[in-house]
């Protein structure tokens, strides 16, 4: 059974180790460099990216998470934490991390204030059984992805239709959306499957 943590620092930890657990994942927090040695794979959850790029500073995490991410460990972000996996992103700090296990550039708080937060159905590349149901809270969404990068869901219709919403590259995915927050299982295991792969 791989072990799958969720960095602790801040955010929804709560709700995606309650989703890893069903999913049949051993799931612990990460808050020490002892404890991200542990992880087969790891959830960057959602929250706020900037605060959470103090703290892993201040944790002592960032070169351990940096080097961890390119000796090939799975990652999952989720809305900040798909912020934080970015190469490049736009609307935010100057200081802010960027972890680059994925080669796309993000837009902070993208959808804009009419649509700050919404629901709608998404067709996931990979994920089996029909649409997801997307959840948005201040999301980013993805503005450039690079030739390794695999689109796997777009927004369809409404003033977002067409946006990047979901990406993969190699043991690094990530989603402007919060799947920890439906109940619906099947994105944790997408990733679990890519974590057992990768093990
Ligand atoms: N807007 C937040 C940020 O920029 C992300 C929101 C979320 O994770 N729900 O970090």
């Amino acid at each position: 059974t791989p072990t799958i943590g969720v960095l602790a620092l801040q955010g929804d930890v709560r709700e995606h180790l309650a989703a890893l657990t069903e999913c049949g994942v051993r799931a612990v927090g990460v808050r020490r460099p002892s404890e991200l040695a542990d992880v087969d794979g790891l959830v960057l959850p959602g929250g706020e990216s900037t605060t959470m790029s103090k703290l892993l500073a201040v944790f002592d995490l960032l070169d351990p998470l940096r080097e961890r991410i390119s000796g090939g460990l799975p990652v999952f972000g989720s809305c900040a934490g798909m912020i934080l996996l970015a190469s490049g992103i736009l609307d935010t700090r100057p200081d802010a991390v960027h972890l680059d296990a994925l080669d796309i550039t993000v837009r902070r708080n993208a959808f804009g204030r009419q649509v700050d937060s919404f629901e709608t159905d998404l067709d996931v590349t990979g994920v089996a059984g029909g649409p997801v149901r997307a959840v948005f809270i201040r999301a980013p969404w993805v503005e450039r992805t690079g030739p390794d990068v695999e689109v796997l869901g777009a927004v369809k219709g409404g003033p977002a239709d067409g946006r990047i919403v979901a990406v993969r590259q190699g043991p690094a995915l990530a989603t402007s959306f919060h799947p920890e927050v439906t109940g619906d299982l099947r994105i944790h295991r997408l990733f679990a499957e890519i974590v057992r792969e990768h093990a």
